[in-house]
């Protein structure tokens, strides 16, 4: 079934949370504009190689021509150099964990996923190489075997055992980080196993500096490098500790009301205080703790479902799990714990003057907030299997209205005539002939932003036009 509400079909239903003090603003809501292009990216990604390149400097400098004279010495320069790379790469990883905003602005949070998994996965290649080279070239010359030289590293070198124990640690958070054997794990035990990189942190720092051929004296090499450790740490402690911190003492967060949606979808509105100075977009999300005593131990992301207003924030969560059942029974007045805004999934980064928006199921949350704040002339498809699975639509049909939106509401199994119709590269440019013209943003289970990927992309739409909000991190 396809059912359509444009701007000059859809009723004035006006319903909004009535409850809660009206109807979106959206007539009167200034349009958020354009950010700057990717340069903040090209240029943070210059900074991190010359970075790099500025580590494995001072093994060149230390190493006079004509000094790889065997192949041991040749070997063990190779486990330094992949030392200093490793050193680095996890520096640069914790940086990416930080979630320090300015980063997110600059990178992209799409982006910043990309990079730490790739360099995630280096990292991990850059550790066993320089653990493997290390002790080969090291058993190589001392004429040992390469475990009795693992036992004499360990017991006779200084910080050693830390070392071991943080390459260790690493090895199992890579594995965990494959993507079968992340989906098998329980999510908090993954974010938890996750989370020692800071423990890898802390233990890899010790040998750098007692054994690193190039580190162990003091000069100006061990003091860069101390200098960039301490940097990361700075920014992990504002990103993670300072800037929450400073966000819940100011906004005080607390549940106002919890509003079923649908048989298995609630909203929660919360109050707050100073909520007219929240800097938040539509399309953005947070990570909420909710302080009951079954619920404050875990912080889950959920985006806001309307933009920013000056006097409540909404979320809309479908219940799928255990944390997202409790959420039904929370009592207004309840404390909020937010860690926010995150995410790069707003008008604010789009690059073309309109849009077309495409929602599946529970994913219409970020989208309904960010309808608010694109410019008129967007237009919507909204997926859901049945009638029941339509969310919010008298805000959308609302919506329609004041913000000159079409929408297509397209009801049924992905394998009815009407839905294939509309997911198909003719289809959609049925719809919006301009599609090729315009930002793309995308919001649904897997299988929907998969298959709508590979249609925009046959539909002409290029790469950097389309915008990814996967409700997965
Ligand atoms: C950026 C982002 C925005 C989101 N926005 C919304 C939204 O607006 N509305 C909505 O209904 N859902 C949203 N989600 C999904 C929501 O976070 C999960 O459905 C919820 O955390 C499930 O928790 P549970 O214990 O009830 O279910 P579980 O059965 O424990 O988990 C179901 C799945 O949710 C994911 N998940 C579980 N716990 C977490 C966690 N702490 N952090 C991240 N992912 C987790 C895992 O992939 C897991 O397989 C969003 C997710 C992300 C990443």
């Amino acid at each position: 079934m396809t059912h359509q509400h444009t701007h000059a079909a859809g009723r004035r239903t006006g319903t909004t949370p009535s409850r809660h003090g009206g109807r979106p603003a959206a007539d009167v809501r200034p349009l958020v504009p354009p950010r700057r292009g990717p340069g903040g990216r090209r240029l943070l990604a210059a900074l991190l190689v010359v970075g790099l390149l500025a580590s494995v400097l001072p093994w060149w400098w230390d190493t006079p021509a004509g000094s790889l004279k065997n192949s041991a010495a040749t070997v063990t320069a190779a486990g330094r150099i992949t030392g200093l790379v490793a050193g680095y790469l996890l520096l640069v990883q914790v940086l990416m964990m930080s979630r320090l905003r300015v980063l997110e602005r600059w990178i992209g949070g799409e982006q910043i996923a990309r990079w730490h998994r790739d360099v995630g996965a280096t990292l991990l290649v850059a550790v066993l190489a320089h653990m493997s080279l290390i002790l080969v070239g090291y058993a190589d010359l001392e004429d040992n075997s390469v475990l009795a030289e693992a036992g004499v590293l360990l017991s006779d070198y200084e910080d050693m055992v830390s070392a071991f124990a943080a390459a260790a640690i690493m090895v199992l958070i890579g594995f965990t980080s494959m993507r079968a054997i992340r989906r098998a794990l329980p999510y908090e035990l993954w974010y938890h196993l996750h989370l020692a990189s800071y423990v890898v942190l802390l233990l890899g720092f010790g040998h750098q500096f007692s054994n690193g051929a190039q580190l162990f004296r003091p000069g100006p090499v061990r003091t860069f490098w101390i200098a960039m450790y301490m940097l990361v740490v700075a920014a992990l402690l504002w990103g993670r500790v300072v800037a929450p911190l400073l966000f819940n003492l100011r906004h005080r967060l607390r549940v106002a009301d919890v509003v079923a949606e649908s048989s298995d979808t609630i909203s929660i509105y919360l109050t707050g205080d100073r909520l007219d100075r929240l800097e938040m977009l539509g399309g953005q999300f947070f990570r909420w703790r909710f302080l009951t005593p079954g619920c404050w131990w875990q912080s889950h992301p959920f985006s806001v479902s309307a933009a920013a207003n000056g006097r409540w924030l909404r979320l809309t969560v479908k219940v799928v799990g255990s944390h997202t059942a409790d959420l039904r029974d929370l009592d207004p007045g309840t404390r909020v714990w937010a860690a926010g805004p995150s995410g790069t999934f707003t008008a604010a980064h789009r690059v073309r003057e309109r849009a077309l928006l495409i929602a599946g199921g529970s994913g219409i949350t970020p989208i309904r907030a960010m309808l608010e704040e694109l410019p008129p002339g967007a237009a919507l498809i909204y997926r859901a299997s049945t009638p029941a699975d339509v969310l919010l639509h008298r805000e959308l049909d609302w919506l329609a209205q004041a913000r000159h939106t079409s929408i297509w509401y397209v009801v049924g199994s992905r394998h009815d005539p009407g839905p294939r119709e509309v997911m198909s590269p003719e289809g959609l440019r049925r719809l919006v002939p301009d599609v090729a013209r315009r930002d793309v943003y995308l919001c649904g289970p897997p299988g929907l932003v998969e298959q709508s990927l590979r249609v925009l992309r046959q539909a002409g739409v290029p790469r950097r036009q389309i915008h990814l909000a996967t409700f997965e991190l």
